[in-house]
């Protein structure tokens, strides 16, 4: 106890020393024996509670109360009774401030104000409020001290009719103009989200301070309006109101929402010149700034340089992943892990995010045992989180099981599972989901409606496809979106209805998109239709000529017709117009580690091993009777050329090198990011017929089960 009260981070005056000295020695005279027979005076009673008060020194005071107790100093004390619930009030201990409240008969407006504020801040709203009616009911009259207290409970119950009718009551007792009671106003109506009464009491304010801009930047940010946020604080750069740490903490997520880096990085100037860098939370909004803006060496670097905590590595791990770098998410939840920094919720949900884009499975299982060890796995949104990445990492067994034993399943977790069934081509099932969620009478919304329509056409499913589709009009009452139209277009066109299927196209609500036309070409291409394939190619070249898949998907097509000339005509566009192939890549996990191959890549270290074994690989399967097709390959080369250009796909190397490095019999799990090409697939379907594999490989639109030489998409995607 000795000198606890001294031990402050700033030197105080002379006179506060003796101040403070002369506590000191109350106190010790308090817990001295001698002290019972050595009583305190009323009046220093009431001073060492006032400054107990103020430190919120519950133990010291709670001492000081038996004090005056076994003392008989409380016995019709109303000072000392309204000084002791006043404490207990103001450290939040409401039971104990409630009991010495009740037996003071004169409650005065300084104690009801102190109830009051203890009852607003430590969550009993209602109370608060019952209280300030009481008070009134007394007839005392309420302060500047009571109103900022009063609006924070009716804000906290988002309560608006008493919170309107609490701000008339300000206005007719003059109080509106007070500066505590105007940010508290400002305050509530941005929790209500009624930022436009907030402006106009903000724009009537006679003096603003810190505070004030302060919550104005802050609600605008908070009710999804960054732009507002962004010119409020250059209303209050251009009033001479310099910004503060908390100024800098509500502004940096405007920026970042508003991906406003040229701005952000002007905060960060400010934050570099007024030294706000060493504040921990003003470093991680500038993170999160970067990282929204897709700025990830920035982020890095002052990553790097500043102390950082879970907020910091959060921030990272969700930018790397969303900048395409899930390697380095993965790599950055190892580090937080070994810097011995707790992972919370966000961190685990972001990795995931970061496994299912790179099918590491493994990984995702690591992190889900970490999510039940630390309790996360019972919420919703994490149940849902790993349904998703279960699915997207190929193993719908991990997903289905997750499902089931989820204790609370929301619209999103039932879209979830059935896209999840709709990924691997299980139509029926995910359509006994939809129809499970319905007997539940949950109703779905547009993206179940995407999910299941895309699994029926990753299946095959027309009648119950189009009949789905129905229902969302006629029983739903709800408008098709373009995701809708894209599938339909899909499930038809895959079943040969491709009249159907560009009728729909023509007489659809919204405009039809790069996709749609782009799945019309494909149904032609298995369909052998090229008058409507050109069709379909001239829209989609309008739609944007930039994009190479359909020159390829037309020249395709010609190709399987063998018609050369046309082919060499869609070829010599693609070449005069300088447009090139996205480049393959695919992925492979092996012990938790993840293999990135891209096309024709030497750089792996088992290189040499890779390229012999799909050498061999091809005799082997050239016996079995084998025969390359060369019509996705667009360059003007010769036959064995071409035919050795399929061989440095990505996704052969992928599948060579989990070959070599796993055990007969061992499922194969591999992730291509575009969609895999007509010879690669006939490729996989035969290596899993004679190496007795299964392979599992998710291309850029769904998921292949190679087995025995078949695959589970019936040679349509
Ligand atoms: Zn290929
Ligand atoms: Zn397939």
């Amino acid at each position: 106890m000795n000198g606890a009260l001294i031990r402050k981070p700033f030197k105080p005056h002379p006179r506060k020393l003796q101040y403070l000295l002369q506590i000191d020695y109350y106190i010790t005279q308090l817990t001295k024996e001698k002290a019972q027979t050595h009583s305190l005076t009323s009046l220093q009673c009431g001073t060492l509670l006032q400054s107990f008060t103020n430190s919120k020194s519950y133990h010291k005071g709670k001492q000081l109360h038996a004090h005056m107790v076994s003392s008989g100093l409380l016995v019709k004390n109303t000072y000392l009774n309204t000084k002791l619930s006043a404490f207990y009030a103001i450290c939040g201990s409401m039971s104990e401030a409630r009991v010495i409240f009740d037996d003071i008969i004169l409650k005065n407006s300084f104690l009801l104000n102190c109830m009051i504020r203890g009852y607003a801040c430590n969550g009993f709203s209602l109370d608060s409020l019952a209280l300030y009616r009481d008070m009134l009911w007394f007839g005392q009259k309420a302060d500047n001290f009571t109103y900022p207290f009063v609006l924070k409970a009716c804000g906290d119950l988002l309560d608006v009719k008493i919170g309107r009718k609490i701000h008339s009551e300000i206005v007719i007792r003059g109080f509106e103009s007070d500066i505590y009671v105007g940010n508290s106003l400002l305050s509530v109506y941005s929790k209500f989200r009624d930022m436009e009464a907030a402006r106009k009491l903000f724009d009537r304010m006679p003096i603003r301070d810190l505070t004030s801009w302060n919550t104005m930047i802050s609600g605008y940010t908070k009710n999804g309006d960054p732009e507002e946020a962004l010119s409020i604080f250059s209303l209050m750069a251009r009033s001479g109101e310099r910004a503060d740490c908390a100024t800098l903490v509500t502004i940096l997520p405007a920026c970042a929402n508003m991906r406003a880096l040229q701005l952000g990085r002007q905060m960060h100037g400010f934050v570099i010149r007024n030294n706000c860098g060493l504040d921990i939370s003003v470093t991680n909004s500038l993170i999160y700034v970067y990282c929204n803006c897709n700025s990830m060496v920035y982020a890095r670097s002052l990553f790097e340089m500043f102390e950082r905590d879970t907020v910091s590595f959060n921030s990272m791990i969700l930018g790397y992943a969303r900048n395409g770098d899930a390697f380095e998410s993965l790599r950055l939840f190892n580090q937080i892990l070994l810097e011995g920094i707790e992972p919370d919720q966000v961190t685990l949900m972001a990795v995931l995010g970061a496994c299912d884009q790179i099918t590491a499975l493994q990984f995702g299982m690591s992190v889900h045992a970490l999510l039940t060890r630390k309790g996360f796995a019972i919420y919703t949104i994490v149940g849902t989180g790993l349904i998703n990445m279960y699915a997207k990492c190929g193993n719908l067994g991990c997903s289905c099981q997750v499902f089931e034993e989820m204790p609370e399943i929301n619209l999103i977790s039932w879209s979830a599972m059935i896209a999840g069934y709709g990924l691997h081509g299980k139509g029926r099932e995910a359509i006994a989901v939809f129809n499970q969620m319905e007997a539940k009478n949950i109703r779905p919304d547009e993206v179940t409606f995407t999910s299941v329509l895309s699994a029926c056409s990753h299946a095959g499913l027309v009648d119950e496809g189009c009949d789905i589709f129905y229902k969302i009009a006629k029983e739903y009452n709800m408008e098709h979106i373009v995701e809708h139209y894209s599938c339909m277009v899909d499930l038809l066109g895959r079943a040969g209805h491709l009249d159907q299927a560009y009728k729909l196209i023509t007489t659809m609500e919204v405009k039809p998109t790069l996709d749609i036309w782009a799945s019309l070409l494909f149904a032609c291409r298995v369909h052998h239709n090229v008058k409507l394939a050109e069709i379909a190619a001239l829209n989609a070249f309008d739609l944007n000529p930039k994009a190479v898949v359909p020159y390829i998907s037309l020249s395709n097509i010609y190709a399987v017709e063998k018609r050369w000339d046309d082919v060499e005509r869609v070829r010599a566009t693609v070449r005069s117009k300088g447009l090139k192939k996205q480049p393959g890549c695919s992925y492979v996990e092996l012990e938790k580690v993840v293999h990135c191959f891209l096309v024709g890549d030497k750089s792996h270290p088992q290189s040499e091993s890779i390229y012999s074994k799909l050498e061999d690989l091809c005799w082997q399967l050239k016996e079995a009777g084998y025969t390359p097709d060369t019509s996705s390959v667009l360059y003007d080369v010769n036959e064995e050329v071409k035919e050795k250009m399929l061989w440095d796909h990505s996704e052969r190397l992928a599948i060579a090198f989990a070959l070599i490095n796993t055990a007969p019999g061992t499922v194969i799990m591999i992730t291509k990011n575009l969609r895999i090409c007509c010879d690669c697939h006939t490729v996989t379907k035969l290596i899993s017929k004679h190496m007795g594999r299964e392979i599992i490989m998710r291309d850029a639109h769904r998921f292949h089960h190679f087995k025995n030489g078949i695959c589970s998409c019936g040679d349509y995607w």
